[in-house]
């Protein structure tokens, strides 16, 4: 595949950002996602619009910065938003920053992972996946989509031994139920490739930004969980032989409004 002529939305890129995969990385945010996530923190990636950009004039910028990356161990991340709402996009920009001879991340939600083609897979090193809760109601309810396409990725990149980092954002009253933590953990624990499970706790950090768009906070009430409750969820993971990580951020969407 050619990486001239193909186009997308990209929300924004940080460069220098050592909290999207390993060592120093690139992080392309993608404009579009299909979640909706009460605790988003950056609802205006949402719609898939903003500035539009070609695949060649990101890799060439990503190039002017390769040096500097390998030198931080790092590489590119591909993220959103939800990236595989734009998959020629997403697979250009993977195709080319491997060229490059650069490390690549994606940043996935999982729930339009049927749009990841073996091709795409072939150009990426590690799947940042977010598997936002275990119990169908909790993740439906929370997201306002179904869990089953996220698992089926996790599934299948356990299938490929591709190298996966499962996040779960840990939100007080919504996804802290132990059978919800139980059953992810004991889900993780089945698949082959997962190299570490980052518990992120949930905060305030993101209502501004519904504010300013005019859209229904719901979770003004939630308080972020105590480290209590952080290392309760971190045990039920390492009892099931996981390695777990402190989440540093909350999924999706630049650092600035990450907190
Ligand atoms: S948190 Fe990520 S997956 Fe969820 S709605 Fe926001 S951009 Fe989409």
């Amino acid at each position: 595949m050619s990486t001239i002529g193909v186009e997308g939305y990209v929300h924004s890129i940080e460069v220098g950002s050592f909290v999207d995969g390993p060592g120093l990385r690139y992080v392309v945010f993608l404009a579009g996602c299909p979640l909706r996530c009460k605790y988003c923190h950056n609802p205006d990636t949402w719609q898939c619009r903003g500035k539009m950009s070609d695949a060649d004039s990101v890799l060439k910028n990503i190039g002017m910065t390769a040096e500097f990356l390998e030198a931080g161990d790092g590489g590119v991340t591909v993220s959103g938003g939800e990236p595989l709402a734009q998959p020629a996009f997403t697979a250009a920009l993977l195709q080319g920053s491997k060229r490059l001879g650069l490390h690549t991340a994606l940043d996935t939600s999982g729930y339009l992972g049927d749009a990841l083609t073996d091709e795409m897979l072939v150009n990426i090193d590690l799947v940042l996946l977010d598997i936002k809760s275990w119990l169908p109601d909790v993740y439906r309810e929370l997201t306002g989509v179904e869990v089953e396409p996220t698992l089926r990725l996790a599934r299948r990149l356990s299938d490929e031994c591709k190298p996966m980092w499962v996040r779960f954002v840990l939100v007080p009253g919504i996804t802290d139920a132990h059978e919800n933590v139980e059953g992810l953990a004991r889900f993780v624990a089945t698949l082959r490739s997962v190299e570490r499970v980052e518990v992120v706790p949930f905060h305030q950090m993101g209502r501004a930004k519904w504010e300013q768009l005019g859209i229904a906070y719901e979770l003004t009430d939630t308080q972020p969980p105590t480290d209590d409750e952080i290392q309760r969820v971190k045990d039920v993971f390492e009892a099931h032989g996981l390695p777990v990580d402190d989440g540093r951020f909350a999924p999706c969407g630049p650092v600035a409004a990450r907190g």
